[in-house]
């Protein structure tokens, strides 16, 4: 049996769905690069985390879309299970307040019956308030559809990568491709910031940069990606209006509506907006006010009442990946043999990426005449980081007794333990991604409080400093260093000698 050397360009939820798939696999000997310090930081960071039923996907002009969302929705009930990502499947709502409105949210039932999506239906406004008390009294119904989830995105590719390291996947981070090498009409390896790496097969999963990957290996000059900004705001978790359903209303031609959801974390977060950006304005992750308004407004017509702005601990945006014509580009290519597209993977890409990955699987078999073996060694199943805020008093007590650092907590807003930012740190080091404040916050949600991490950041970067040997002002939060301005700052405030 050949073993081919694959090259994954991209950690998000795509690239590293299509790196588990393939670890099932003896044919393959599988690396990631990303270039940025960890996994999950591109768009897959940030979005609106639902796991579509698929409903709202037109089967005749976008087949490979419903069809992919449609599967990908059952894999990640058993993927959610599996890696023990963060999870709720509460079930959706598309909210209508006229008739008008109502014929625009009837569409989308040929869509499901199409789609084979189960439990689509029309209800009115006392079923729709029996489901969701937090509803606006103004509206007059909804289509329900009962199999719409959200997940935790950022946990759910750093749950995959774990799990496909110890599949054997290997992950290169700070790693940027900057040409795809080409011999004899096919690709040979890439080239990037760190040096050369060989490979049989490269695939091209790089999210907003991947028009510029196709373009390196030669392959598809007519496709562009354009950025489509989406902001959201994100409420405290004491607020008192947490829907119970996921909230949105009807699509427009360029996105799926406004959504209002409690996310897995607790919050009640609105958005998105949907604003197209020139195309080189890939890292134009700005907030506005226009946008701001638009969501509160939005938010107010899908629930009873928008709590006060007071209780906003965070506004952030995000950029879609957009294709020409709304279309994925996922084509194994002959010329040159052995390069991959699985490019501009807008929404649902969450939600279809374990369908991707399938598919891109299957394509690469057929197209490059690969007899797939499985491995009979292949290991199915992850834990995640236990948390001391979801386990009962007598199991926490017991837990102190044997490690106290599980008694010490860093974030209050969160409560979040030294345990368990320990226990972070090294699985950032044991998949091969680099330890920072944010990819802390990222596992443990340590920072994604009330606070926003002001009263714990340092406290984390105290933990990272002692862990890995380095000076407190080394220490990486996101992408730069703490730097020795900031660490003057807490000596003179004396909360670093405190501890
Ligand atoms: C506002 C918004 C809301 C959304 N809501 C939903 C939703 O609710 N449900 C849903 O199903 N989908 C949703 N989506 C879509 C979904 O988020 C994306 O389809 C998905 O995250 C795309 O994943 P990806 O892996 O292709 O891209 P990314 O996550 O961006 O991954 C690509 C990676 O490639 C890396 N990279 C790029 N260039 C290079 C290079 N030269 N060298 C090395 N690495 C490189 C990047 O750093 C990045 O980490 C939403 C998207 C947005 C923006």
């Amino acid at each position: 049996m050949k073993r081919y050397k694959v090259v994954i360009i991209g950690a998000g939820i795509v690239g590293i769905s299509i790196a588990r798939v393939l670890s099932m696999y003896e044919n393959f000997d599988i690396s990631i690069v990303e270039m940025e310090p960890d996994v999950g930081w591109g768009v897959s960071k940030a979005n609106t985390s639902i796991i579509h039923p698929c409903h709202e996907e037109d089967p005749e002009k976008y087949p490979l879309r419903a069809r992919l969302c449609r599967e990908g929705n059952s894999i990640w009930m058993n993927w959610v299970k599996e890696l023990d990502i963060p999870a709720r499947w509460p079930g959706e709502l598309m909210v209508f307040y006229s008739s008008e409105d109502e014929q625009e949210a009837k569409k989308y039932i040929s869509f499901a019956i199409k789609n084979d999506v189960p439990g689509v239906r029309i209800i009115y406004r006392d079923e729709l308030t029996s489901y969701e008390p937090n509803i606006n009294p103004e509206a007059e119904g909804a289509l329900y559809a009962p199999t719409a989830g959200t997940i935790s995105p950022f946990e759910a590719v750093i749950a995959i990568a774990e799990n496909a390291i110890e599949n054997g996947v290997k992950i290169f981070v700070e790693t940027r491709v900057i040409n795809i090498r080409i011999r004899n009409h096919s690709v040979i390896g890439i080239d990037t910031n760190r040096g050369s790496i060989d490979a049989n097969i490269v695939i091209n999963a790089a999210g907003l940069y991947a028009d510029y990957i196709s373009h390196m290996a030669g392959v598809a000059h007519e496709f562009y990606i354009k950025p489509r900004r989406g902001e959201y705001i994100v409420f405290d978790e004491d607020v008192d209006v947490k829907p119970i359903k996921i909230l949105h209303t009807t699509p427009t031609p360029i996105t799926k509506g406004v959504y209002a959801i409690t996310t897995v974390h607790g919050n009640l977060m609105i958005g998105p907006t949907a604003e197209d950006l020139s195309i080189d304005a890939r890292e134009s992750k700005a907030t506005t006010e226009d946008g701001f308004s638009y969501l509160i407004r939005e938010g107010g017509r899908l629930l009873k009442r928008i709590p006060p702005t007071l209780k906003i601990i965070r506004r952030f945006a995000s950029l879609r990946p957009e294709p020409p014509y709304g279309n994925w580009l996922i084509d194994a290519y002959m010329e040159p043999w052995g390069f991959v597209n699985v490019a501009g993977i807008r929404s649902p890409g969450l939600t279809a990426a374990p369908a991707i990955a399938k598919y891109v699987l299957k394509l690469i078999a057929e197209r490059y005449d690969i007899n797939l073996v499985e491995k009979s060694s292949w290991i199915r199943y992850r834990k995640g980081i236990k948390s001391i805020r979801s386990i009962d008093i007598e199991k926490l007590d017991e837990l102190i007794r044997r490690n106290s650092g599980y008694g010490k907590i860093v974030c209050y807003c969160k409560t979040v333990s030294e345990a368990e930012i320990l226990e972070a740190i090294d699985r950032i080091i044991k998949i091969g991604a680099k330890p920072t404040v944010d990819g802390i916050k990222f596992r443990t949600t340590a920072g994604f409080g009330k606070c926003q991490g002001l009263f714990c950041r340092w406290r984390i970067a105290l933990l990272l400093s002692k862990r890995l040997g380095i000076p407190l002002y080394s220490v990486t939060i996101k992408k730069s260093q703490y730097g020795l301005g900031d660490i003057k700052i807490l000596l003179r405030n004396k909360m670093v000698s405190k501890t």
